[in-house]
């Protein structure tokens, strides 16, 4: 991929990676907050029901700042937009819809159809 493409996709992973930040700042904000709001023990289910809703989400977001990571570490050493599994280029489309991928579309594909054929198996 050429340096100009490299440096507009550093900055769209560079931009996610701020927002995502921000979003787990104000959950870690939300959940520090000491005062009991909902004396109410249903509130307080509720409540309860929310924090792990939340913690879930954070689970997801430390995934995929992890893989905006490397992803960003691919465009160091201008691997980024190559699969890994067949080497061949990735379409720019592609990754700016989902520029963490490292699989192109035909590979993707297949990728799910086997994880779809295991899934079948494994219910016998
Ligand atoms: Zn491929």
């Amino acid at each position: 991929m050429k340096k100009e493409r490299l440096a507009f996709f550093r900055e769209l992973l560079n931009e996610r990676l701020r927002e995502l930040r921000e979003e787990a700042e104000k959950t870690v904000t939300g959940m520090t907050d000491g005062k009991d709001p909902f004396p109410d023990p249903t509130d307080r289910a509720n409540l309860e029901t929310d924090r792990n809703f939340e913690l879930r989400i954070r689970d997801r977001e430390r995934k995929l700042i992890a893989k905006i990571k490397e992803a960003l570490a691919r465009i160091e050493d201008e691997t980024f937009g190559i699969c890994e599994e067949c080497g061949e280029d990735i379409s720019e489309e592609r990754l700016k819809a989902r520029p963490v991928t490292t699989l192109c579309i035909d590979c993707k594909t297949k990728a799910e159809a086997e994880e779809k054929e295991k899934k079948k198996a494994s219910l016998g």
